[in-house]
Order: C-alpha cells, then structure tokens, then sequence
C-alpha cells in the first residue's frame, strides 16, 4: 500500500536575491508568473493522469508553496493552482496547504483569498527583529512589517503560523538574538523554525568571507545561542520536535479557531495532535512526496527526482510537450532532468540522516524494521555503538497512541549540536 503522500511545489521568483541565499530564485522575472503557473498545472496535470495508472491510489496530505516568494502570485493564481490539484489527486480529509510568505508581500485582500482558496499555514520569513542584521542580511523587510504581516494573517483566518529566523550572523550577539526570540514569542506564533546560518559557495555571503570581508558566525556564540534557544523556547511553551524546529502542544490547539470559510475547497477542523509542520515531517520521515515547479525535488515510486532549474526552461519544456509519455516510471514529467532509483543502502542511509533530526521520535527499531527488514543494530552496530559511548545518541522507550512500547535511536542534547558529524556516520 502506497502510504500518503505530499506535494511541493516550487515557486522560484523574488523581488529581490538576499545575499546569503542560495534557493533556485530569480529576481526581476515576475512578468513570466502568469506562464509559470499555465506550466504548473499542465504538470500537475500529467503527473496526476500518470498516478490513475498507479496500483494503489495516491493520497495527498499536504502541500507546500516553497521558493522564492510564493506570496508574489495572487490568490486567482493559488485557486487555479490548488483546483488543478484537487481534480488530478485524491485528497486525505484535513490537508495541511502551507505557503512560504515576505512580510511586505501580502496585504488583507490577498491573505483573505488565499485563505479562501484553501491554504491553512502561512510560513513568514522573518530571520531578525534586529533592523541592523536584516539590512546585512539584505532582507527588505523590518520588524514593523512583521508584527502588521502576523496580524493581518490573524484577521484574514489563519490560525497556524510559522515565523522563520537565522542565527549565527556575522556579528550578532547573544543579547540581539535573545531579543529576537523575545519579539517573536510575544506575537504567539504556533511554530517558530530558528536555523543557524551557513555561508554557502557562490552567494555573496559566501564570496565576501572567502575574501575576508565579512566576520565569519563565531561558532562558539552560535552553539551558545542555540542552547539558549532550547532552553528559552521551552520554557514559552514550544515544544522542540526536530534539530531546528519548534512547535506549540496539543493543549495550545485546544484554542485553535473554526474559522472555515464555506467558499474553501478544503474542510479542516483543527484536530491535530499538534502544530509541528505534517509536511516537513514527511521529509524526516523518508516518506514520498511529489515535487512541481523549476528546481523542484521529488521522492516517489522509490525514485529521487529533480526538475530543471531556469524558469524559461522549465515553461518551454512544459508548453512544448505533446505526445504523452507511455514508457515510463512514475512520476516523469517533461521537466525532470534528473531520476535516480534509490537502493537499499540509499534508504536505510537517508531514514538515518532524515529520522535522526526528529529530537524526541528519532529513528524508531520497530518503524525500521518493518520497512527494511532488519533492526537497527544489525545493520549500523558499530556507528551506534560508538555514537551512544560517545553521548551523541541514546536509546529510549517510546510508547505512542498508534504503536506498542518501542525503542527509538534519537539525538542527545549534546548531539544536536553536533548533528553533521553524527549524520556523517550514516552516509
Ligand atoms: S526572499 Fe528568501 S528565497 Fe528570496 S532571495 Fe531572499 S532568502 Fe532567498
């Protein structure tokens, strides 16, 4: 049985590229939005013509407007896109439909129309409430922008927000980061994402520190604001679920608003066991997902995928497609360049890699088990043995509503700071 699935779908433009960005986005290409989204939904449509051929029904759970700037389409564009959607797949009854949102790139009408069209989770890009560090980090937002971006949201129905941050800037210091977390938590969002920065090849950021003109992130102050964060958020009600993210509790939900507009495709009732995002967690969990869109990503039918990156590729392979692809492995769409079939290795290494993040489920014995046929121990004996001696990783008892008493493998406190070189032993 195919088990639920998500959806990703990429949205590849910005008004403006931040310097230490390094996402598939293009700036000042705006104008080609209108034949973006005609390319989207002719390879939803492919795609999910392909899926009524599959064995089992693929059923969709969530999906996610990432980029780029999602919020520059308008809510006409994101109703056609999420109409297309609901006709070419079957839907579970309570889909999460986040977008990715610029404070400064949404106003009542939109927020209102999006809401209208389905989407339930707004991810706001929010990175500093210090004006100094957004200017470094060339954002064109301010914090002002925010706190009007997460109260228009509020008027317009959304009642899960995620608001996104950086630490380990060049020069920051623990007290402005402290001030931060402070601001956000005080506007009560249901999930806060706090990611440290890293300087990547061939981003501005990444040229001025080779160069020697930008102050490297002092790693000490890094993992010493990390700590902080634990700490900090936990004590405000947030609980940590995976390396970077946190999110507020069953009993926080237990004030979630019905707030259904009867126009909306979707109906939800805000029943879940929590607000950590359902389609991350489709990621750490090694589980499949659909990607569409320039650049997109995919995992499915055992297969790692990917889509060509430039905007007027990826429009002109779609437009000029005709005839219809009949030799084929799910999902093949016109755009992919790139479709590699996973081994066992790749995934058993990758549910380390992605199930390890998740601080307090981690890599569940009896979860691996029944999907590869074989204990943890058997197959890594030697990188467990030496990760837990080392106080890196530990086992723990986990009883859950739907499983039995299981042990999991998860991350000690001390190696959530020290992930990479845990994840590195898996590769
Ligand atoms: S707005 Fe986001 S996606 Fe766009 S350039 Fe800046 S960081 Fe990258």
């Amino acid at each position: 049985m195919t088990p639920d699935t998500s959806i990703y779908i990429h949205i590849p433009f910005c008004k403006h590229r931040c310097a230490y960005c390094d996402f598939n986005t293009y700036a000042g290409q705006e104008d080609s939005i209108p034949t973006y989204v005609d390319a989207l939904i002719q390879e939803i449509n492919l795609i999910g013509n392909q899926a009524t051929r599959l064995p089992d029904q693929l059923t969709i759970k969530t999906v996610f407007f990432g980029g780029g700037t999602p919020s520059l389409l308008s809510a006409l564009q994101f109703d056609s896109i999420l109409k297309a959607l609901t006709s070419a797949f079957a839907f579970t009854p309570n889909p999460e439909i986040t977008i990715e949102a610029n404070p400064g790139t949404i106003s009542p009408e939109k927020l209102n129309g999006i809401r209208k069209a389905g989407i339930n989770r707004i991810s706001f890009g929010v990175q500093s409430a210090n004006t100094e560090e957004l200017r470094m980090l060339e954002r064109e937002h301010d914090f002002f922008d925010v706190i009007e971006a997460v109260s228009t949201a509020r008027k317009a129905g959304f009642d899960n927000l995620n608001l996104d941050l950086i630490y380990g800037l060049p020069e920051q210091t623990l007290q402005t980061w402290q001030t931060t977390l402070q601001r956000v938590v005080d506007l009560h969002p249901e999930h806060i994402s706090a990611y440290a920065l890293t300087l990547e090849h061939g981003t501005p950021f990444g040229r001025w520190s080779s160069r020697g003109l930008l102050p490297l992130p002092d790693p000490d102050l890094a993992a010493e604001m990390y700590e902080w964060t634990m700490n900090f958020l936990f004590q405000s009600g947030y609980v940590q679920y995976e390396i970077s993210n946190w999110a507020k509790s069953k009993d926080e939900g237990k004030r979630m608003r019905d707030e259904e507009s009867e126009n909306s495709s979707f109906i939800l009732h805000a029943k879940r066991s929590s607000f950590a995002c359902q389609h991350n967690l489709q990621y750490w969990r090694s589980l499949p997902y659909l990607a569409f869109g320039a650049g997109a990503h995919g995992y499915a039918n055992g297969y790692r995928y990917s889509n060509v990156l430039r905007i007027k590729t990826y429009i002109e392979r779609l437009a000029n497609y005709q005839s219809p692809i009949t030799n084929y492995d799910f999902p093949l769409s016109p755009a992919t360049v790139n479709q590699h079939k996973q081994t066992l290795k790749d995934d058993m290494s990758e549910y380390m890699l992605n199930n390890l993040r998740l601080t307090n489920a981690g890599a569940s014995e009896s979860d691996f088990r029944l999907r590869f046929g074989s204990g943890l121990l058997d197959v890594y004996p030697k990188e467990i043995e030496e990760l837990v001696k080392n106080g890196l990783l530990e086992w723990h008892k986990k009883t859950s509503e739907v499983l039995e008493t299981s042990e999991v493998l998860r991350l000690t406190k001390r190696g959530r700071l020290l992930g990479n070189q845990v994840f590195m032993r898996f590769v």
